[in-house]
């Protein structure tokens, strides 16, 4: 490691149906990989249908409060464990998530989007309808629905800001309207107060590259943008994965501290050598 270990607040529970590993283990893979501070961040109950396989039931909500209280007495004197949430941003879902991101005290809530319209693009399960689509259209549609979330000031950390590519498909090099969608997210995020996540997360899938492009890293640290760290592990040996890589990144584009939340509010750490 060049650098010290900063906090991780992507990870998955089974709550979620497509994740392993309880919060205990994934508190001390965290503990053995050096860390000192974690965030749990299970993709959220949402209204109705949407997506339902993928996540908690709102059931399970209390469940999950409760596995991570837990989890942090067990561990108080080793690593702090923040209270996190992954909800999606979905048009026409803001009212129930508004409603449960009130309900509970959170230490940062996550927004994502991994749907346009009722597609979702980075289920495996659809890859065959990136074939209806043209790549340019489907980029800035899912960066306008980026901004969107932004501009809604309900999260506290923009996910994952380019998983469009998590397969690979390219938008056309030099596109316009790729770039000012692009643009004119990082400028709803800067406007919004929110973190970008820079994820180590693409490294593990078919595009092989941290989330979000270095474009859009380099962009946004011009524009003063504060950044989180998230492994998005989906099981504990994932905690941590990538970090060092996401870190040098940053470090190229000269940003050296990164975001830590308690109750929603964000203070910035410096990012140091080991
Ligand atoms: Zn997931
Ligand atoms: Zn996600």
């Amino acid at each position: 490691m060049h650098f010290k270990p900063v906090p991780d607040y992507h990870m998955h529970t089974p709550r979620c149906n497509h994740a392993t590993g309880t919060v205990i283990e994934y508190a001390q893979a965290a503990v053995d990989a050096g860390l000192s501070e974690i965030g749990m961040s299970d993709h959220s109950p949402m209204p109705g249908d949407f997506d339902k396989a993928w996540r908690m039931h709102r059931s399970e909500l209390n469940g999950y409060l409760q596995e991570i209280k837990q989890a942090r007495e067990i561990f108080s004197d080793r690593l702090t464990i923040r209270i996190g949430l992954e909800a999606d941003f979905h048009p026409g879902t803001q009212g129930y998530v508004e409603d449960m991101i009130a309900a509970h005290d959170w230490d940062y809530v996550i927004g994502s989007v991994h749907y346009i319209g009722d597609w979702g693009f980075d289920n495996p399960d659809c890859i065959q309808i990136w074939d209806t689509w043209n790549i340019e259209d489907a980029y800035t549609a899912y960066f306008d629905l980026v901004a969107a979330s932004a501009k809604t000031a309900m999260f506290d950390i923009i996910g994952h800001p380019d998983l469009i590519k998590k397969f690979g498909h390219r938008a056309p090099k030099g596109s316009q309207a790729v770039h000012q969608a692009e643009e004119a997210m990082l400028q709803a995020v800067l406007q919004s107060g929110a973190a970008l996540e820079i994820s180590s997360a693409g490294l593990r899938k078919p595009v092989a590259e941290i989330y979000p492009h270095n474009r859009i890293v380099g962009r946004a640290a011009t524009l003063g943008i504060p950044f989180s760290f998230g492994s998005d592990a989906h099981s504990p040996v994932e905690v941590g994965h990538g970090m060092d890589d996401c870190l040098t990144e940053l470090s190229n584009f000269h940003t050296h501290e990164i975001a830590s939340f308690e109750a929603r509010k964000r203070c910035m750490i410096p990012i140091s050598h080991a």
